[in-house]
């Protein structure tokens, strides 16, 4: 049998990095993936093709605001497969690197579905000989999580692995759960000119953000052509004549395609026939402060443990497991993980929300600013939004806010402050260049007014 000193199960944003690090300081790794080319959910089945799709979206947008910026253009319109293979072309280059980058690192590569038995021992599907690990890490990542209530044919009822493929763009779609899945596919599709409804349950969208800032957005989606309800539920979904049926709060009404975006579970695909029990809590793989699971020599990281389910928390997983490995005595502190919603416009947060500070009684001040008084945002079509700093008595960053243009850009600026605990006076003092976006988060930290102080 095959020995390693890590076998790594998934090679998604986790797996891969890890692999790489690991293989670099010397060890023998291999890293086992059953989508046989690599990346994982964020760069075959999620980030990536979305913000392709996005970003098609949004040029659209632009050719018939067009007029806006003193231009023609007559009848914009697309044509769905050459967006599709625009999608397709950018990941395949991706994965590509990715495999290029493992391969030069020295990790042994295995495509198949990998199931753990006991002594770490792994078998690959289409592979012969099992193989055997010093170390075993599961960064198996997620999977949409479709409740048995929804019907499963899933050319009508898709969830993202569905809509992200598509061969048309569907006349209707429902797109059950309000989420960041449903917000940011019901943006691509509306805008490529889907009749879209979003139902969220909750009586808001955007679990995690913070109420005021989802409130003062439903406009803003509903003006891109999404209908949205809240605190609404989907009583029943059926199938009738190749369409679907969907009851919504007592009325009936028919939709060609359904999105089901109400999250994501652990994909648990590698303990299928397995002689290993790994204890879980709440649908996720257990782990103590050392990533290890309840099976000694196996560890997770990832979508399958706790924290955000997000490719960047996964990443830096991977970065915190092999510092502890090479003898740092590092733990993992998701307090300053940023969130990004990569709509028109973009969403993005990090720290604490000002809710969560009422709740907790901490007192804070609010600085704010308006990318309408930023010119590189005016110049650019993109007045729409505002950012909110949220201070702590001492200066220094409890959270913040982004709602509009690069906000996935701009966090980076709010996060830095927090992590390195730069007061807001420090802060103002960095040199911003003119004219920039991320002047207006300068202004946001400079601003602060007594206005929201809680205590
Ligand atoms: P989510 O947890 O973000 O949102 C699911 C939403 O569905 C919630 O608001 C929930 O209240 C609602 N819901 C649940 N059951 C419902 C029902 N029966 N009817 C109506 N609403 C219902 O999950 P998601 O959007 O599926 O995303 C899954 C994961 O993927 C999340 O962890 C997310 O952070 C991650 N993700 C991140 C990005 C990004 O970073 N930009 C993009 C896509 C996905």
């Amino acid at each position: 049998m095959q020995t390693f000193d890590l076998i790594i199960l998934g090679g998604g944003p986790g797996g891969y990095p890890l692999a790489a690090r690991m293989a670099r300081k010397g060890w023998k790794v291999a890293i086992v993936d059953n989508d046989s080319e690599f990346g994982g959910t964020c760069l075959n089945w999620g980030c990536i093709p979305t913000k392709a799709l996005l970003a098609s979206s949004r040029a659209l947008h632009l050719l018939k605001s067009a007029a806006d910026f003193g231009l023609s253009c007559e009848n914009p319109g697309f044509d769905w497969s050459k967006v599709l293979e625009r999608k397709n072309k950018i990941t395949a280059q991706l994965r590509q690197g990715i495999i290029k980058m493992l391969e030069k690192s020295g990790v042994t590569l295995f495509r198949g579905l990998g199931k753990l038995y006991k002594n770490r021992v792994v078998k690959i599907a289409g592979h012969e000989e099992a193989i055997q690990g010093n170390k075993i890490c599961l960064a198996v990542g997620s999977v949409p999580a479709a409740p048995a209530v929804f019907p499963a044919n899933r050319s009508i009822f898709w969830t993202s692995n569905e809509a992200l493929h598509t061969a048309e763009v569907p006349q209707s779609l429902l797109v059950v759960g309000g989420g960041v899945i449903g917000i940011e596919l019901g943006q691509v599709f509306a805008e490529f000119g889907s009749k879209v409804c979003v139902v969220e349950m909750m009586p808001q969208i955007l679990p995690g953000l913070d109420n005021a800032t989802a409130k003062r957005l439903l406009p803003v989606f509903k003006k891109s052509g999404m209908e949205i309800m809240t605190g609404k539920k989907v009583d029943s979904l059926t199938e009738k004549n190749g369409r679907a049926l969907a009851v919504i709060d007592g009325t009936e009404r028919e939709f060609d395609k359904v999105l089901i975006a109400v999250g994501r579970r652990v994909n648990m695909s590698f303990m299928h026939e397995t002689d290993v029990q790994i204890e879980t809590e709440r649908g996720l793989l257990k782990t103590g402060d050392d990533y290890q699971t309840s099976e000694p020599g196996v560890f997770a990281i990832g979508d399958a443990i706790k924290g955000p389910m997000l490719a960047h928390k996964a990443s830096y997983d991977a970065m915190i497991l092999a510092a502890q490995w090479q003898g740092e005595k590092v733990a993992a502190d998701y307090s300053l993980v940023p969130s990004c919603v990569y709509t028109h416009p973009e969403i993005a947060w990090v720290g604490q929300s000002e809710d969560a500070l009422k709740e907790k009684g901490i007192e804070y001040k609010t600085g704010r600013s308006l990318f309408s008084a930023n010119g590189k945002a005016l110049t650019a079509g993109e007045g729409d939004g505002q950012i909110k700093t949220l201070i702590g008595n001492d200066g220094k960053l409890l959270g913040a806010v982004i709602w509009g243009p690069e906000a996935s850009n701009i966090i980076n600026e709010a996060t830095m402050m927090a992590q390195f605990g730069i007061d807001n006076h420090a802060f103002s003092r960095m040199i911003h260049p003119h004219p920039t976006l991320s002047e207006a988060f300068m202004e946001a930290v400079e601003n602060v007014s007594g206005e929201g102080v809680h205590g």
